[in-house]
């Protein structure tokens, strides 16, 4: 389960999967679709749609650009994402359930590690935010993910 593999790299991974956004007209979810993976090098059309109001917006591969990537918005139309919540000063973010339950798998990892010897993946890990991984957070960011989990 080793890998040198970025957190940066991993999100890349989560936008395979329709991103979650807050519809940009009714407040409700909205999807943000890729069709090709992002990594591909290949340019790529990309479809929000809502289907509580019928809101739509879309990208043609010429028009596509991505934005940064570790903020709580979609990396395209930077819609504000569904599935956040505030930690304090900080906010909890996924793009989806996938990247949620990312989160809570390693993070409930640290919180069984014995001995100061991770299970798995400590370098992943490492990268994840310190506020989400530090001791005395991580069962309340648990918490918090299973929280949005049902949202
Ligand atoms: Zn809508």
């Amino acid at each position: 389960m080793r890998t040198k593999k970025g957190y940066q790299t991993w999100l890349y991974e989560f936008l395979r999967f329709d991103i979650l956004v807050e519809c940009p007209k009714c407040s409700k979810r909205a999807i943000v679709k890729v069709s090709e993976p992002v990594f591909s090098k290949i340019k790529t059309e990309v479809k929000l749609t809502c289907m509580h109001c019928g809101f739509n917006k879309y990208l043609s591969p010429q028009k596509t650009t991505m934005y940064s990537l570790g903020v709580p918005f979609d990396p395209f139309f930077l819609t504000p994402l569904w599935l956040t919540k505030s930690y304090r000063k900080n906010i909890l973010w996924a793009y989806n359930y996938q990247h949620l339950s990312f989160l809570k798998e390693h993070i409930a990892a640290q919180l069984r590690e014995r001995n100061g010897q991770a299970f798995f993946n400590k370098s992943l890990a490492s990268r994840l935010p310190k506020w989400m991984t530090s001791a005395k957070n991580r069962q309340n960011i648990l918490d918090y993910i299973h929280d949005l989990e049902q949202k």
